[in-house]
């Protein structure tokens, strides 16, 4: 028996692969991680220094459908490598982070470009443009047993069988070891937590009735319908 006053809220989960169900704690996000993705985005792609924002866990939604938010008429596709750990830390090495990984799954950062735009503009934070209801649709998590680590290969998303997004992951400017490990620096990281590894060129506005479908190819096709 607890005394909460209210009923306690759910705990967000994303399915696995392999069965079992993965508890989220919070949901990291970095930004300009492509270069080519930094220059659509009118930024240099130098290395300078990553940057994050977060989601909160309930916006990850399994369902395959993605419902059209209210208060935009810009809403963009980013195609995302998530990566989510069985445990963390503060301070943790390059050379032991990934040792926290539990698994890797295909996601989509879905963004009002629009309510972003105006956010950056007046360097005000940008949640209104990314941490909204079911903004981030995500597939099964495949464990690292299962899959390997992915450091290499195509990352790809199709609006209506339309390729509009085309990487690889080697092209990430801030490699997941190197994430986790600037992350542990500034938040203490623990199991549940769930990091979007950023999207390559190629994001652009989706209306309803499109199918975006995200593939990496050991985690198979994540598809996702806009209603
Ligand atoms: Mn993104």
């Amino acid at each position: 028996m607890s005394d909460y006053v209210i009923p306690t809220p759910p705990v967000t989960s994303i399915p696995v692969a392999s069965g079992g169900a993965f508890p989220v704690r919070r949901v990291y996000c970095i930004g300009r991680n492509y270069a080519a993705h930094a220059i659509e985005m009118g930024h240099d792609p130098d290395r300078e220094p990553p940057f994050f924002f977060q989601k909160n866990p309930d916006n990850l939604d399994t369902t395959g459908d993605f419902p059209y938010p209210p208060h935009t008429s810009d809403v963009h596709h980013e195609a995302e490598l998530t990566v989510v750990l069985k445990s963390g830390g503060k301070n943790i090495p390059v050379e032991r982070a990934m040792d926290h990984v539990y698994g890797y799954a295909l996601s989509l950062d879905m963004t009002r470009r629009d309510l972003q735009g105006e956010m950056k503009k007046a360097g005000r934070p940008w949640e209104i443009g990314k941490a909204f209801e079911r903004s981030a649709p995500i597939g099964p998590i495949h464990t690292v047993e299962e899959v390997g680590h992915l450091e290499e290969g195509a990352i790809t998303l199709k609006v209506n069988g339309d390729l509009r997004q085309e990487g690889d992951l080697n092209q990430l400017i801030w490699k997941t070891p190197e994430m986790i490990s600037y992350l542990s620096e500034y938040f203490e990281l623990a199991a549940g937590d769930v990091i979007m590894t950023g999207t390559p060129s190629g994001v652009g506005p989706v209306v309803k009735g499109d199918v975006m479908e995200v593939e990496v190819s050991p985690l198979g096709t994540l598809s996702v319908t806009v209603t």
